[in-house]
């Protein structure tokens, strides 16, 4: 058969992987977004709602079908739904992106409610804790954990302990849980190499003393480095002020706040523009640079 796989994924899309090693295995022909392929069968997997419209495909899945729920052909997992339960044992094609790193999930779940987030809504295929040996390729000194919140895994000790013996350094885009951190954890994300830095996130100014707890442990795990960043979400529940406190705060303890907006409009561009600029830098506090930033536009 020949396979067409398409994506707007910029640079990995691990359910595509899966299909392809196991269509790979099966002697099927695959090919990457090449919309033109004369395929027998193809699968979209779509990461961006605004691209939904965008692919022809026989099956759809992704993240982008979470919030949609207009494709009844679309799944958010389309691993699970459209394959044999054993594809996941294949482990995923990394040929097929050129990655030169593995990626996968160890664990799968976040059993939060954050009602701005998608990754509750999702299907996942198992709530299980799962080796790293299951998709790491020895080929590769680097890993790229996809997990939506590893310190909810009971047995998240083993994924950092398979790491540290297989001697890996670690791509983390998701991030760690600020509010979930102790000493243990924290001494453990001290202990790991990463590839890239490390990020946490704090959304909700509810959570503000279990976040400073976090914040305290990183800083007594000497972790505090501009390198590693706090996602701030804005635009969505909180003031302005709310969004200069939590800055400021991250900033006090010697990491870097990345706005992330929630809705797009003039105030939040701006304030994510600002902050990104490291404009406030050169002030005493974030919010004495912020009303310098908007006098002077
Ligand atoms: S903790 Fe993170 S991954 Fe979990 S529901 Fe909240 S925003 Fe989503």
């Amino acid at each position: 058969l020949k396979i067409s796989l398409l994506t707007d994924a910029p640079k990995h899309n691990l359910a595509l992987m899966q299909i392809s090693a196991w269509h790979k295995a099966n002697g099927d022909d695959v090919s990457l977004n090449m919309p033109l392929f004369p395929a027998d069968y193809t699968y979209a997997s779509i990461l961006y709602d605004w691209n939904i419209r965008q692919f022809n495909a026989d099956e759809y899945g992704g993240p982008a079908y979470v919030s949609m729920g207009r494709f009844p052909a679309a799944k958010t997992d389309i691993v699970s739904e459209f394959l044999p339960t054993d594809v996941r044992t294949f482990g995923p094609d990394y040929d097929l992106f050129g990655l030169g790193y593995s990626l996968g999930y160890s664990f799968r779940p976040c059993y939060n409610t954050c009602d701005f987030c998608s990754v509750p809504m999702m299907t996942h295929p198992d709530n299980l804790h799962h080796s790293i040996h299951e998709f790491h390729d020895s080929r590769f000194d680097k890993i790229c954990l996809l997990n939506n919140n590893t310190f909810q895994d009971p047995q998240w000790k083993e994924t950092f302990e398979e790491i540290w013996d297989a001697n890996l350094s670690v791509i983390d885009e998701n991030g760690y849980d600020l509010r979930l951190l102790d000493d243990e954890k924290a001494d453990a994300l001290h202990r790991t190499k990463w590839a890239t830095p490390i990020h946490f996130a704090w959304d909700r100014m509810s959570d503000e003393a279990l976040i400073i707890n976090g914040l305290k442990l990183v800083e007594k795990h000497k972790m505090r480095s501009t390198s590693n960043g706090v996602y701030v979400l804005i635009g969505y529940n909180t003031t302005e002020e709310e969004d200069l406190h939590r800055c400021q705060i991250i900033n006090d303890y010697g990491l870097t706040p990345y706005p992330m907006p929630y809705e797009k409009n003039r105030y939040t561009r701006r304030f994510k523009r600002f902050i990104n600029l490291h404009y406030y830098r050169k002030y005493k506090t974030i919010s004495a640079a912020w009303n310098d930033y908007q006098r002077a536009a």
